[in-house]
């Protein structure tokens, strides 16, 4: 019970890392609302930690938009009383080559991978204030930290939230908020499982994927989730700023 008394956000609940982590959270002893375009996933996820006696409140939302994103934090706040704890898992994956990439895929992927996490942040903070601190907690990924191909859209956003972990960082220390990151290797998630279907040669792309992860092996949602875990409780209480990578080895080699 890691997380007794205390309330979580977690955006992308309905699928992947977002909804293993906000089990774990509910687990933990967590009161987590979960925001997701995918109302059907995001009510899953909701009755998945009711039915283990959790508590959990799903809110349906874009959070790309900024007046969804500031909705999200109400009704959180609303829904338990307050917040302590924000987890920016929803996001998007792109594999293009550059001369095919458009505005639209930038205006896309920049929207939900970098702009939601300032706004969903920037609205959390201010309820964290309120309860004297708290933690937030960002997924970048390894193509925020290494160049992988035909990412480039993709490693624009990841490696801007590494930097604005930092800069969240030292400008939230003050206000006892810890602002720390995850960049993940491959994860076995349905977004994943979407970027290799997406290639030319899926199982290409998976094997050089394997090839580059000295674990030999992909990733666990539960896996991160536990990361994530560590960084949102208080055994993380000197980490500001971090950026930690359960990625197999893959930035290690
Ligand atoms: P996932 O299974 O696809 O889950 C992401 C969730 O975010 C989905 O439910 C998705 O809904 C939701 N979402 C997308 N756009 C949204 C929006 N505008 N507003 C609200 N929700 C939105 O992906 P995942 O693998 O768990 O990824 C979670 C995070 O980890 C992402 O930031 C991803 O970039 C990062 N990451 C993943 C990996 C990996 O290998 N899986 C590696 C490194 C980093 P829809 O399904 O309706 O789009």
């Amino acid at each position: 019970m890691r997380l007794k008394g205390k309330t979580a956000l977690v955006t992308g609940a309905a699928s992947g890392i977002g909804r293993a982590t906000a089990r774990l959270f509910a687990e933990n002893g967590a009161a987590v609302a979960l925001a997701d375009l995918n109302a059907e996933g995001g009510r899953e996820t909701e009755r998945m930690i009711a039915s283990a006696g959790g508590a959990a409140h799903f809110i349906q939302a874009d959070v790309t938009k900024v007046a969804e994103a500031r909705r999200v934090v109400e009704a959180a706040v609303g829904k338990f009383g307050g917040l302590d704890i924000l987890l920016n898992a929803a996001g998007v994956f792109l594999f293009k080559p550059i001369e095919d990439c458009t505005e639209e895929d930038w205006e896309r992927v920049l929207g939900v991978d970098l702009k939601a996490v300032f706004f969903t942040s920037k609205f959390a903070i201010a309820a964290m204030e309120k309860r004297g601190g708290g933690a937030i907690v960002n997924i970048s990924s390894g193509c925020g930290l290494i160049g992988v191909p035909l990412n480039t859209i993709y490693a624009a956003a990841k490696g801007g939230v590494i930097g604005m972990t930092r800069a969240f960082a030292v400008d939230c220390a003050a206000k006892k908020i810890r602002v720390n990151c995850i960049c993940p290797g491959v994860i076995d998630t349905p977004m994943s499982r979407g970027a290799f279907k997406s290639l030319p040669d899926p199982e290409a792309g998976i094997s050089a994927n394997l090839a580059r992860t000295p674990l030999g092996r992909f990733g666990q949602p539960e896996e991160m989730a536990n990361t994530i875990l560590f960084l949102a409780s208080d055994e993380s209480s000197y980490f500001t700023g971090a950026i930690l990578a359960p990625d197999g080895g893959m930035t290690a080699s």
